[in-house]
C-alpha cells in the first residue's frame, strides 16, 4: 500500500478495487449473520387507486441496519446477496414476515413482495408460498410478488411455468419497473401479469417533457388494450400525479403517498396511511 502512495496510475486503481472487493466480501459475510442478529427490518410503502382514493397495497422493502456501518440500501445489499445466493435465505425470510405483518395490519390490502432472478431460478416458490400462506394464514389472493423483466430474462421458459404455478395458487403477480428492461412488448404478450409497475424514470421526468406525458399515454393505453392495469412509480409531486390522474392511470405509489415505513397501522405511523384510510395526496387531487 504504501509502494502504491508513492506511485499513483494503475496501482492506486488496483488499491481501490481491492478496497472495493474486500468491501463486499465484508458485507456478505455480515449479511450472512444480519438475519440471526436480527439487523433486518422490512418497511412497507403505500400503493392506491386513483378511482377510489384507497389504499390497495403496501411494497414490502428490505432494510438492514448494519451494527458499524449504518443503514446499507437495498440497491448495495440485494445485489451481493444475489451474488452469493444468500437471495434465497433473504427472499425466504422477506416474504415470511411480510405474510404475517400483513395479517397484523387489516383484512384487505395486498402485501407486494419482490422476487429476484435466482429466487426465480433456485427456489421451489410455488412451494414456498403455498406453505408461507398456510404458516400465516394470509389468503393467497392478498399476496403479490413483483418481478423485474432482468429477472424473467434470465430463463424465460422457467419463468412462465413457474409464474402459472403461483397464479394458480391464486397469488398476484407484477411486472416490475417496467421500460427500463429489454423486449417488454414480448414480455407482455407471453407472460400472464396482474399489474404493470411504471418504473419512476417516467414518472420524474413528467414536469415539462411532452416524450415522457407520451410515453406514458401509450403505456396506460397498452394497459387498457391488454386488460392489465398500470401503476406510476415513484410520484413525488403533486404535478406528477395530476398528470397520472389526468391520463387514466390506475395505481400510483411514490413518496408524496408515503414513504416506506414500518407498519402501517391506523393512526400510528403519519406517513403511512392505514388500509381504512383515503389517500391524503390522492384526496388533495381530486
Ligand atoms: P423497487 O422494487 O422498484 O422498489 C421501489 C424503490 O423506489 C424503493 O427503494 C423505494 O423506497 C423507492 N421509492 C419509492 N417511492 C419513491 C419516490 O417517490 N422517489 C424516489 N426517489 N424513490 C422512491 P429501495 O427500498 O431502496 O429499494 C430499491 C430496490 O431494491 C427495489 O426497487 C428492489 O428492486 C430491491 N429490493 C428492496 N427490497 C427487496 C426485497 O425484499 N427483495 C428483493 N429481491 N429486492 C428488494
Ligand atoms: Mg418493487
Ligand atoms: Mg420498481
Ligand atoms: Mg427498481
Amino acid at each position: 500500500r504504501a509502494k502504491c502512495e508513492s506511485a499513483p496510475g494503475p496501482c492506486h486503481y488496483d488499491s481501490e478495487l481491492d478496497e472495493a472487493i474486500r468491501e463486499r466480501r465484508e458485507i456478505a459475510n455480515d449479511l450472512r449473520r444480519a438475519i440471526e442478529h436480527d439487523e433486518l427490518d422490512v418497511h412497507y410503502q403505500v400503493q392506491a387507486s386513483i378511482a377510489t382514493r384507497e389504499v390497495t397495497g403496501y411494497e414490502a422493502l428490505l432494510r438492514w441496519t448494519h451494527p458499524e456501518r449504518g443503514a446499507i440500501p437495498p440497491s448495495v445489499f440485494i445485489p451481493i446477496a444475489e451474488e452469493n445466493g444468500l437471495i434465497l435465505s433473504l427472499g425466504e425470510w422477506v416474504l415470511r414476515r411480510a405474510c404475517f405483518d400483513a395479517m397484523r395490519w387489516d383484512h384487505q390490502s395486498r402485501v407486494a413482495v419482490n422476487v429476484s432472478a435466482l429466487q426465480l431460478a433456485h427456489a421451489d416458490l410455488p412451494r414456498l408460498f403455498h406453505q408461507v400462506m398456510l404458516d400465516s394464514g394470509l389468503p393467497p389472493r392478498r399476496l403479490e410478488i413483483e418481478l423485474t423483466e432482468t429477472a424473467i430474462m434470465a430463463n424465460r421458459e422457467r419463468a412462465l411455468h413457474i409464474l402459472r404455478q403461483i397464479k394458480a395458487l391464486g397469488v398476484g403477480v407484477a411486472l416490475d419497473d417496467f421500460g427500463t428492461g429489454y423486449s417488454s412488448l414480448e414480455t407482455l404478450r407471453v407472460f400472464p401479469f396482474d399489474k404493470i409497475k411504471l418504473d419512476r424514470f417516467f414518472t420524474s421526468e413528467l414536469e415539462g417533457s411532452p416524450q415522457a406525458t407520451a410515453i406514458i399515454r401509450a403505456v396506460l393505453a397498452l394497459g387498457k388494450s391488454l386488460a392489465i392495469p398500470v401503476l406510476a412509480e415513484g410520484i413525488e409531486t403533486d404535478e406528477q400525479l395530476s398528470v397520472l390522474i389526468r391520463e387514466g392511470c390506475d395505481e400510483v405509489q411514490g413518496f408524496l403517498l408515503g414513504h416506506p415505513a414500518p407498519m402501517p397501522v391506523t393512526g400510528a405511523i403519519g406517513a403511512t396511511p392505514a388500509a381504512d384510510e383515503k389517500v391524503g395526496a390522492l384526496e388533495r387531487a381530486a
